[in-house]
């Protein structure tokens, strides 16, 4: 039976979870927070970016992509609860829909890079106390470099800008909270499943009614 997004107990409501998703490209992230989408347990709250559409990829629901100087002026509006420059282009989180879901109860997943994820570990207001911050490890360097080349959606030069990234994204996975080091798709979301369980029962995100 899959959780609820609120437990379903009269005295209790729940505070929301942050789940905060990081993982080198080409760990195994996407296809990771893919599967979660489509169930019933979070808001996936979608990021800006001022990097372009890769095919197939859609205004809305992968990203809002955005040019330089809508972006910068979002930055100036203060409508991010935080961005990072990453391979060379912007990426942002929407302040409005992550503070909106998690008041309600509703747990929200995002996925940010480590600096992203460093910045809100450093919130210590509620989204600081939301959070549970989850680092996904890449097998290998290698394997790395295997998928994606096999994804296929970058340069050559682009691939080696991104594995030269993920050495050093690699070594920030001891901030987190928690580690998966990815397998299967299906090991991994089982990791994060039992994970997200932990999480909900936590005293601290329960409130008396
Ligand atoms: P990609 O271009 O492959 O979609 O994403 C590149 C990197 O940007 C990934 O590491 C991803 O986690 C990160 N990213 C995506 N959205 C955000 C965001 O809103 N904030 C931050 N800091 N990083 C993000």
């Amino acid at each position: 039976m899959p959780d609820t997004v609120i437990e379903p107990t009269h005295a209790f409501r729940r505070h929301g979870i942050l789940f905060v998703v990081s993982a080198p490209s080409g760990a195994g992230k996407s296809t990771l927070l893919n599967s979660l989408r489509q169930t019933p347990d979070f808001v996936y709250s979608v990021s800006c970016t001022t990097r372009s559409p890769r095919p197939g990829e859609m205004e809305g629901e992968d990203y809002f992509f955005l040019s330089k100087a809508d972006f910068e002026s979002r930055i100036a509006a203060g409508d991010f609860i935080e961005h990072a420059h990453v391979h060379g282009n912007y990426y942002g989180t929407l302040r409005e829909t992550v503070l909106r879901n998690l008041e309600e109860g509703v747990d929200v997943l995002i996925d940010i890079d480590v600096q992203g994820a460093l910045h809100i570990r450093e919130d210590g207001g509620a989204i600081g106390s939301a959070l549970a911050d989850i680092f996904i490890m890449p097998p290998s360097l290698e394997e790395l470099r295997r998928r994606l080349v096999k994804r296929g959606t970058e340069t050559a030069e682009q691939i080696e800008t991104r594995l030269a990234n993920a050495a050093t994204e690699m070594e920030a996975w001891h901030a987190y909270k928690y580690t998966i080091i990815s397998g299967s798709i299906e090991e991994d979301l089982l990791k994060f499943r039992a994970i997200m369980r932990a999480e909900r029962y936590l005293s601290r995100r329960l409130i008396r009614v």
